[in-house]
Parts: C-alpha cells; sequence; structure tokens
C-alpha cells in the first residue's frame, strides 16, 4: 500500500506543475477556442484538487478511526487477560461473584470480585463489613452481596433468676 502522505505530496506537485502550464499557456497568444478549452482545463483542475482534499480528510479520519480500534483490541486483550486469573464462583453464602482462579481448592480466597464491576470492566475488591449477614460490599457501585454464610445471633443467656 503507498503512504498516503507521500502519495498526496506527489498529486500536490503534479497539480503545480499542471496549474503552472495552464497559467503559461494562457500568458501566450491564444485562438478563442483554445482559451476556452484551457479554461475548461483550469476548473477541471480545480474540481480535481477539491477532490483531492476532501480524500486528504477522509484519509486523516480513517486512521483516526484505525488507530482508535487498534487500541481497543489491546485493551481487550489486557482485559480478558486481567479477568482470567479469576473464576466466577458460588460463594459459601450464596453470592456469585469471581475468586482467584489460582485458589486452591477447598480453601478461603484471599479476595472476591464484584461481578456487577467485571460487567464494566473493573476488578473491584469486595469488603467483608463483618456483619452478621455475612454480607460483603463493594467500594466500586455500593453493591452487597451474601458472600459469607449467615450467622445466628449468639443466644441471649438466659438470667437466672434463681430459686426462692
Ligand atoms: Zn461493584
Amino acid at each position: 500500500m503507498p503512504e498516503p502522505v507521500s502519495t498526496t505530496a506527489a498529486l500536490i506537485g503534479i497539480f503545480k506543475s499542471l496549474r503552472a502550464g495552464v497559467r503559461a499557456l494562457r500568458q501566450g497568444n491564444l485562438a478563442d477556442e483554445h482559451r476556452a478549452a484551457v479554461d475548461e482545463i483550469a476548473d477541471l483542475l480545480t474540481d480535481a484538487q477539491d477532490r483531492l482534499s476532501d480524500l486528504q480528510q477522509v484519509s486523516i479520519e480513517l486512521r483516526e478511526e484505525n488507530a482508535a480500534l487498534r487500541k481497543q483490541i489491546v485493551d481487550h486483550d489486557d482485559w480478558q487477560e486481567r479477568l482470567s486469573a479469576y473464576d466466577r464462583v458460588t460463594a459459601p453464602g450464596g453470592a456469585v461473584v469471581y475468586q482467584r482462579a489460582d485458589t486452591p481448592a477447598g480453601t478461603q480466597p484471599d479476595h472476591y470480585v464484584c461481578p456487577a464491576c467485571v460487567e464494566r470492566r473493573e476488578l473491584q475488591i469486595l469488603q467483608d463489613l463483618r456483619v452478621m449477614s455475612g454480607s460483603f460490599e463493594c467500594p466500586g457501585c455500593g453493591n452487597k452481596y451474601p458472600v459469607n454464610p449467615r450467622q445466628n445471633p449468639p443466644r441471649r443467656k438466659v438470667v437466672s433468676r434463681g430459686e426462692w
């Protein structure tokens, strides 16, 4: 594929030469029918130059779009790689969340990740609220998830009234 910039530069050079040729012809002693033909050539040159500048604009836009798409591909690959370190699991409390894929089976992972934020391509570590419900909260979106099993409140001791 020819380099668009050098092709454009070459075309601009050709137009310059053509315009110089037209100017030289106009300065000569032209018969009326020849002058009309030269004027027509000059109009066609103007039209062609306008179209070239439209093409230049399209070329710039396409290159910008191409660069943006390339960046999207790289970002997508980076995200897929980061996410591949995690598995979607059902936590002991029933919530479907993400945990490190390298967590040994049967052990508590060192953290869980918010599934809602994963949809937005963010890895947000759920924070243990240390409440009876076993809820963890996402610092990114504020969602709460039942990660740990619900704990029953400790039984209130029955105050012994003693026997009279
Ligand atoms: Zn979240």
